[in-house]
């Protein structure tokens, strides 16, 4: 997208907003498939936390995307997008089993991520086909908290539990559709993601009735400059030749499933804020945006670093810069990041804002949450308003007369 587009977008639809490029969006999503051509059944499932306006999820489903859901709610929306049941698999953690038996109901896939539960639901719904999600213990990238599949990680049933696992399949009489895995959020190295498969393939030959596997996701994508990309292209070779192997020795051309979330839609997403304040201090220049953790909070959460660029004047001079919002807490977007020379006023425009950004947003400090903006065909559409003060009480209760105290008659003297 050209900053002069963004630019009449801030005018249009107001600041903060956020704006999503489609044909970057479909680009990745031709990437991706066209990576692993060699695999003849081939779905993608896009994981719908990432990212979950309706817009969007609409236009994974017109791609021929499947959707990834995390709870009954994302199921629900999947559904009025116009996903079909059978195209959205359910993979929750740590979730009720009444909320996966109305999952079920809904004729949805489910994925099962613990032994209690499987036995559970097999126990009541031997018919109903599930995938298990496995942890194979491998340590995907270095920061803990997005990378899940490691031995203190809560996610998955441990594959040093597959003879429980097994032991329960063969008491219920369940049937296992599909076998599932997803190490985490920042894949750097395509031999630790060939390696969890292998123990993923060695765990599906325990299953005769296999449809699928599916290996999540976690392809990393570029935040800044020199940062890691997964090579998308060579992963998909040596991973559809490996596919393409195991399915002969099963005996069965089973259906190789992803779930991405970060790889399709991050880089298509721009968010745009105004800068409010530019406050030198003694020992460093503030560019305060009128926003803050409470709508990008990936920098506050995870470290992650967003690229900033000042579209108003992309041309000017450079200078260093400690990006904040205007949260009454620290809520730091960068620091000493250098960044064309910042008037008031100014546009800053934040990339890779796709993934984890408004999904992610909330009404912290009783700000409104931000607009969202499509960009498709060269115009831009309006998917979400701008939130507004009946917003903030919505669902509250104004409890009429609350502590007030009766008024006392004067007593008589
Ligand atoms: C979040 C999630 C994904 C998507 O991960 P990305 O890193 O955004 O691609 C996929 N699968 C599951 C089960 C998830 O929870």
């Amino acid at each position: 997208m050209k900053y002069s587009d963004l630019l009449n977008i801030t005018e249009e639809h107001g600041n903060p907003v956020y704006v999503y490029d489609t044909e970057k969006i479909i680009s990745q999503f031709n990437r991706l498939t066209n990576a692993f051509n060699t695999v003849k059944k081939l779905k993608l499932n896009y994981a719908a936390k990432a990212l979950s306006n309706l817009a969007i999820l609409k236009l994974m489903n017109k791609l021929g995307s499947g959707l990834d859901t995390v709870s009954i709610q994302e199921v629900k929306l999947g559904l009025l997008a116009g996903f079909k049941p059978e195209s959205i698999i359910y993979t929750p953690n740590g979730v009720s089993l009444e909320e996966i038996e109305e999952a079920a109901a809904l004729g949805v896939r489910i994925n099962i991520d613990n032994l209690s539960i499987l036995e559970q639901f097999g126990g009541t719904h031997p018919d109903i086909p599930v995938c298990i999600r496995i942890n194979p213990h491998v340590m995907a990238g270095g920061n803990s908290n997005i990378s899940v599949g490691h031995i203190d990680s809560k996610f998955g049933v441990s594959i040093h539990q597959i003879p429980h696992l097994l032991r329960i399949v063969e008491l219920t009489n369940m049937k296992i559709n599909g076998i599932h895995m997803h190490t985490g959020s920042d894949i750097l190295d395509i031999d630790v993601f060939l390696y969890a498969s292998e123990i993923l393939f060695e765990t599906a030959k325990n299953f005769k009735e296999l449809e699928f596997i599916d290996f999540g996701s976690g392809f990393k994508v570029p935040y800044k400059d020199g940062d890691i990309e997964t090579n998308i292209e060579e992963l998909g070779e040596k991973l559809s030749n490996r596919f393409n192997e195991f399915c002969e020795e099963y005996g069965k051309e089973l259906t190789l499933a992803f779930e991405p979330g970060k790889f399709l839609v991050s880089e298509a997403g721009y968010f745009l804020a105004k800068v409010n304040v530019v406050k030198q201090t003694t020992s460093t220049v503030f560019a305060s945006v009128d926003s803050g953790f409470n709508h990008l909070i990936r920098p506050m959460l995870y470290g992650a670093n967003h690229q900033i660029i000042n579209i108003s004047n992309p041309k000017g001079r450079e200078r260093y810069y400690s990006v904040v919002g205007y949260i009454c807490e620290t809520d730091t977007f960068a620091n000493n990041r250098r960044i064309n020379e910042i008037s008031e006023g100014d546009i800053l425009c934040f990339k890779n804002a796709g993934a984890y950004c408004f999904t992610m947003a909330s009404n912290y400090n009783s700000r409104y949450r931000p607009a969202e903006v499509l960009w498709y065909q060269g115009k831009s559409l309006l998917i979400r308003e701008r939130e507004s003060f009946d917003d903030l009480l919505r669902n509250q209760i104004d409890v009429k007369n609350l502590f007030e105290t009766k008024k006392q008659e004067a007593p008589v003297k």
